[in-house]
């Protein structure tokens, strides 16, 4: 399903540390949700070394698209593997200049480092000069390293925004960028994006399809861009209608939501941690985890958060049966009697943990996270779960999880949040 009616953007990541898997791109993915958030249909994402024909190759395949915006990230610094600006220049048939000003400026903002370490004069000039160099008619954004940004026109289009490469330095001039007079005529013409999104947990990808094709019968979606993702473990559906499909989107979001309630996380794109941290913080409660095969996954989760201290009151990792015994209280004869693995010990991994860290709120997890030590019994991806409350609500799962030993301990710390989210929402 297509959109079809918007403005086309695409980006050029640069970089040869890119393309030899030296490490992994953080600009393009960056890049393509804040074009897609604005309202663009973002053609497509290239990754191209630090080859002036390969970089010029790529925006004139840009232009050919039809793109009517192309972002470039990195090749903006002083040495001669930095071509960007040289090579858009030439794109958008603009000479080289030198900007006064922005030379000043970046002289000004080295000018304490040059003292301090020494590494001035002529090395320093000829870089600062370099990058100081402005396609003519192009405008320069203060830099948040020492590379200005340069938002670049071209006759017939499309329009270049020239980023510098750490992101950090991209994401903080980007908002500059935005701002620029040539971005803000061209954001006139892109219809906002107006999202909307689901979330389910426990749902199938099929059933989406499913739900999509029956109400499809009925009604034209094909004005409505449907992506559907998976993440930790959740099903993210994402509903983008074009300019005159909103009404469409509406009853979508709607249909969705509905038939598949029982599987609901959210309809407004806020995510499982989200909401976790919301009611615990509006209960007053805290929550503590006892922690076997997923060795304090849980725990980090939680406290992934900023402000989570008003929530979190801690975690044990009690992996070995001595540790479950000391640490949490778990009888040795109940692991005797069950296994390590087992229901009855995921409970008492909850309550144990929820007792002695003084919390309202106590999750065990207790699994087989494999390659070995599975049986015929607990094979390998069996994880109990179990959640308590100090008024004494129980709640407990065994799934038998698929997957590598990563696999079932990431998505065993999924279940756990889901299973939190759950206890809340039950009591509300
Ligand atoms: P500098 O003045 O720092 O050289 P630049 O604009 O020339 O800025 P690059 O030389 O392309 O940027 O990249 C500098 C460093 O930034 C790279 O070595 C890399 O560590 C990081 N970087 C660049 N592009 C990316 C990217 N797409 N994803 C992740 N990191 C990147
Ligand atoms: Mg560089």
């Amino acid at each position: 399903v297509s959109a079809g009616e918007r403005p086309r953007a695409a980006v050029v990541v640069t970089g040869s540390e890119l393309l030899s898997g030296t490490i992994p791109d953080r600009n393009g993915p960056w890049l393509s949700r804040e074009l897609v958030d604005l309202g663009f249909e973002v053609a497509h994402v290239q990754v191209v070394g630090d080859r002036p024909d390969d970089l010029a190759a790529a925006l004139r395949f840009a232009a050919d698209a039809g793109c009517a915006l192309v972002v470039t990230s990195g090749g903006l610094g002083p040495t001669a593997d930095d071509l960007t600006a040289d090579v858009v220049a030439a794109f958008a048939g603009r000479p080289m200049e030198l900007d006064e000003a922005m030379r000043a400026h970046i002289d000004a903002r080295l000018a304490d480092w040059a003292a301090r370490t020494g590494f001035g004069g002529e090395a320093l000039d000829r870089a600062t000069r370099k990058q100081a160099m402005v396609p003519r008619g192009a405008l320069a954004l203060p830099p948040a390293g020492t590379a200005p940004g340069l938002v670049v026109p071209r006759e017939g289009g499309p329009l270049v925004v020239v980023l510098p490469g750490p992101p950090r330095e991209l994401q903080a001039v980007w908002p500059a960028a935005l701002d620029s007079a040539p971005v803000r005529e061209l954001l006139t013409a892109v219809p906002p994006a107006h999202p909307r999104s689901l979330r389910f947990f426990g749902l199938p990808e099929s059933e989406i399809a499913a739900t999509l094709r029956d109400l499809g019968a009925t009604r034209d979606l094909s004005g409505v861009e449907v992506t559907t993702c998976l993440r930790r473990s959740e099903l993210e559906v994402d509903l983008r209608p074009g300019p005159s499909t909103g009404a469409v989107a509406d009853e979508l979001h709607v249909e969705l939501a509905a038939r598949h309630a029982r599987h609901l996380v959210s309809d407004d794109g806020r995510s499982t941690d989200e909401l976790v941290a919301e009611a615990l913080l509006a209960r007053g409660w805290t929550v503590a985890t006892g922690e076997s095969c997923t060795g304090g996954m849980l725990a980090s989760r939680l406290v992934d958060r900023a402000g989570s201290s008003a929530y979190v009151a801690g975690g044990v990792v009690a992996y070995s049966n001595e540790a479950k015994t000391a640490l949490l209280g778990v009888p040795a004869e109940m692991i005797a009697a069950h296994g390590a693995v087992s229901p009855q010990v995921a409970r008492a991994l909850a309550d144990g943990a929820r007792e002695r860290l003084g919390a309202d709120v106590g999750i065990g997890i207790t699994g087989v996270a494999g390659p070995g030590g599975g049986t015929e019994a607990k094979p390998v991806g069996y994880v109990c779960f179990c959640l308590t409350t100090g008024d004494g609500r129980v709640l407990a799962r065994d799934p038998r999880l698929p997957g590598s030993r990563a696999d079932v301990r990431e998505r065993s710390t999924d279940i756990a949040m889901n299973l939190l989210l759950r206890a809340l929402r039950a009591g509300e």
